[in-house]
């Protein structure tokens, strides 16, 4: 009996030796430099920030270097939904505009390295798998769920180590005769890595991110092979498909960085090179005094979905993550207005190597600041784009009024200090809804009068100004002349001047009545340009407001 027995007992229709793919996957043709990433999600059916995160720097990488990123599928937990949550990744990389240059979708490849979906490559696993068998390198292992519990709880009574290693690791002892009768008499089984390690050595890695670490060798005979459908474990998938599709800097969190040693063995039984590595830290929040991690349980914003609703532009979310990918990238960004986030040259080692900071008030200002950049037809697009999905009232307001709607934008905005009052699209109606009367009259009013507040002053300012002074065609300066007018018939100073110098002469000033009229016209003591509003309402429309305030 030898290896090869055992290996062709256990994968009878592997007729070809590794070597066969190193043919079918030849070396890329790449540049000195140009790093190739992945973006490798299990399809869960949603993105986490952090995963999105990952992303991000993959396509950076990948970018920064003129290299490629593709996306692997990582399937090999076959018990979901897969379709679905496959569309939400590509459609949520897509919407972000960091597609993959290669990947599979739809039953469509796009790339020569694929399938890029690991339940499709399980002919590809056994090739290896069986090849670490014939080397003596893996073994089948019967242990069932009860023995390997047994054994866990014996190893905390002795205050051992946990796991399946030295003389822990039962089946390793078995002869191949004893292997073959078991399988041939039909027994389940796993197949596990025969680790050479020792746990007590130490030896240093480089982690892109985390620096010279000492890590202790693997000594633990981990499976690669699960028994319920033959696709292998993460441990074996990743060092295979990360050598097969020749990737040259792996991305991935650093809950990884404890199952590097497992890794590093393979690669090495393998004869393979290693890859760099960047393992991410995790995206924490500030709560109250102390730091916690970003929870997909607590926090609505760890999924990507959250964005999307929210309506933010997507460049705010990938700048505010930028901010956290490096520390620079704002003031490169600051010095830099006019190149896109891919110019910015990412350095791992100026990474945060232990938590990474993710604070929604800074997206909010990086939103602000985009939005009130954009122009007005531009925020008009998105808002709609926005609205059609997530709300379906002012979606058809929009559609109804879009001249008007544009024009609304327009206000204080193309300047050179916008206004910065959208946070994210689903702010804007929040903001605006007083310039709409189907959402004004069917509003709960609360007038915000400040100074003056008596109802008759109010309504003679308000139809005195209305039915004497104001003129649609008026330019600004006549607009606030007449206000200025009104306030010399009523009895308001019209000069601030004059009236810091006597106050007690007038019964109020330009400001307060002028407030009058907003409020009046809108309910509220602060909105945007009250001229521009006023033109964009017309008199018809303000005279009926004023009539409802007086009613
Ligand atoms: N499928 C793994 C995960 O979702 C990927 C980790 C990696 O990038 O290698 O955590
Ligand atoms: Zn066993």
């Amino acid at each position: 009996m030898t290896n090869k027995d055992l290996a062709d007992l256990i994968f009878p229709e592997i007729k070809h030796d590794i070597s066969y793919y190193d043919e079918i996957y030849k070396p890329r043709d790449l540049k000195e430099g140009e790093k190739v990433t992945r973006f490798a999600p299990s399809p869960t059916g949603f993105i986490h920030l952090g995963g999105f995160f990952q992303a991000l720097i993959d396509y950076v990488l990948a970018k920064n270097s003129n290299g490629l990123f593709y996306l692997r599928n990582e399937d090999t937990d076959q018990k979901r939904e897969i379709k679905e949550a496959t569309k939400l990744i590509m459609d949520t990389l897509k919407h972000y505009d960091i597609m993959p240059d290669e990947y599979e979708f739809d039953g469509k490849i796009v790339g020569k390295y694929g399938p890029y979906v690991q339940s499709e490559r399980k002919e590809i696993y056994h090739t290896f798998i069986k090849y670490l068998i014939e080397i003596g390198r893996a073994y089948p292992c019967f242990c069932t769920k009860e023995d390997l519990e047994k054994k866990r709880k014996q190893q905390e009574e002795r205050k051992f180590r946990t796991g399946y290693y030295g003389i822990w690791s039962h089946c390793r002892k078995l002869s191949l005769e004893e292997q073959i009768e078991k399988i041939k008499a039909g027994e389940k089984y796993v197949i596990r890595f025969k680790s050479l390690g020792n746990f007590e050595n130490k030896f240093k890695f480089d982690d892109l991110v985390k620096g010279r670490l000492e890590l202790p060798e693997n000594d633990e005979d981990f499976v690669i092979m699960k028994s319920d459908n033959g696709l292998p474990t993460y441990h074996l998938a990743h060092v295979v498909d990360d050598y097969l599709m020749k990737t040259t800097h792996v991305v991935r969190g650093e809950e990884w960085l404890s199952s590097l040693p497992k890794h590093l063995e393979l690669f090495k039984a393998f004869g393979m090179k290693i890859p760099k590595y960047i393992h991410t830290p995790l995206l924490v929040k500030k709560e109250e005094n102390s730091v916690r991690k970003i929870s997909k349980r607590k926090d609505p914003e760890a999924t990507m979905t959250y964005y999307h609703e929210k309506g933010y532009p997507t460049l705010a979310v990938i700048e505010a993550l930028m901010t956290i990918i490096n520390s620079n990238y704002e003031e490169w960004h600051t010095a830099n207005p006019d190149k896109g986030f891919t110019d910015f040259q990412y350095s791992p080692k100026k990474m945060s190597s232990s938590g990474a900071f993710f604070d929604l008030e800074k997206l909010d200002n990086i939103s602000r600041n985009i939005i009130s950049k954009m122009k007005a037809a531009d925020v008009y697009d998105a808002l709609y784009t926005w609205a059609k999905q997530y709300d379906e009232e002012f979606k058809k307001l929009l559609e109804k009024y879009k001249e008007y709607s544009i024009c609304l934008f327009n206000i204080e905005r193309e300047q050179k200090k916008p206004r910065k009052d959208f946070v994210n699209f689903s702010d804007i109606k929040n903001q605006v809804w007083y310039m709409y009367d189907e959402l004004f009259e069917k509003k709960e009013k609360e007038y915000h009068f400040q100074k003056i507040t008596d109802k008759d002053e109010i309504q003679k300012i308000c139809n005195t100004y209305m039915a004497k002074y104001y003129h649609e065609k008026d330019d600004k300066d006549t607009w606030f002349n007449k206000i200025k007018e009104l306030c010399d018939e009523l009895g308001y100073a019209s000069n601030m001047k004059e009236y810091k110098e006597n106050p007690d002469h007038f019964k109020g000033n330009v400001a307060d009545v002028s407030t009058v009229l907003r409020v009046a016209i809108t309910t509220l003591s602060m909105t945007p340009d009250l001229y521009e509003i006023m033109k964009l309402l017309g008199k018809e429309r303000i005279q009926k407001r004023i009539r409802i305030l007086n009613s």
